[in-house]
């Protein structure tokens, strides 16, 4: 583990030289697109290529989306991909300036930090998402930025980076705006951006993962397919990230989540 605690097995050139942000932008998009191609075909092969009961049965929608708006959402998903590349980069850049809050030393803080920073950096990502979110959908700015991802009526797992540019660049600037101010492991990061590529994926899968009657237990604070699947219909309502707390706390979860939760699972098998 003693790896991961050394700054050069994380930034091995001066990302200042504008030669190695480019080659490091390049690499990290590489990275970027196979991660989501990676957890988002698996997601799809096991629920769009399966007609097993056990899967049918957790389809949200009456029909999965059309060929046609999957390559629409894999389409912009690309752009989004390199946004996400140039400000993972951009972190890198932050860090060797002395910018950020990034440590090495994977006791610096107690090992107990390492997980209550990712619970700690959800959150405030969440928050940010939330009310970025809110924004998006005043009706200027949802025309000009934000309908792309909401042509996207009923979502597929590729719909997870089908933004606009504008709208990616907002979200690419969560986590560089985060990390100057919350203390984090860059190990931590890591699994934080692979946990954000899986939950983003899972909330626009059209299928619910999460098991029957959890509209009452873990879903009810933690989004899932159905939750986010409302947001894609209804628009005005369930604008969170991961969890539910601020449309709780704001009051725009819609009323409807757990009845419509619950039909997913008692209708009848298409
Ligand atoms: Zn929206
Ligand atoms: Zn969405």
């Amino acid at each position: 583990m003693e790896h991961f605690e050394k700054y050069e097995s994380y930034i091995p050139f001066d990302l200042t030289n504008p030669r190695n942000f480019i080659i490091a932008s390049l690499v990290l998009l590489a990275i970027v697109i196979f991660r989501y191609l990676l957890v988002a075909g698996l997601f799809w092969l096991a629920f769009y290529k399966n007609s097993s009961p056990a899967i049918k049965n957790r389809q949200i929608y009456a029909t999965l989306p059309s060929r046609k708006n999957q390559l629409y959402e894999i389409k912009w998903s690309m752009y989004t991909s390199i946004l996400f590349a140039v400000s993972g980069v951009l972190m890198g850049v932050m860090w060797q300036l002395g910018l950020t809050q990034l440590y090495l030393k994977f006791d610096q803080f107690g090992y107990w930090y390492l997980p209550v920073s990712l619970l700690v950096i959800s959150i405030v990502h969440d928050f940010y998402f939330y009310w970025t979110h809110r924004w998006l959908h005043t009706p200027k700015i949802f025309k000009l930025f934000h309908s792309v991802h909401h042509n996207s009526i009923t979502p597929s797992p590729w719909a997870s980076f089908s933004f606009h540019p504008v709208e990616g660049l907002v979200q690419a600037l969560a986590l560089p705006v985060i990390i100057l101010f919350i203390p984090a492991h860059p190990l931590a990061l890591l699994i934080y951006l692979t946990f954000m590529t899986l939950s983003a994926v899972t909330n626009h899968l059209g299928f619910e993962i999460l098991p029957r009657g959890s509209e009452q237990r873990l879903g009810k604070w933690i989004i899932s397919g159905v939750h986010h699947g409302q947001h894609h219909r209804y628009y005005r309502y369930n604008f969170g990230l991961f969890y539910t707390f601020f449309d709780h706390l704001y009051s725009t979860e819609h009323p409807n989540f757990a009845k419509e939760y619950q039909q997913v699972f008692d209708k009848k098998a298409p």
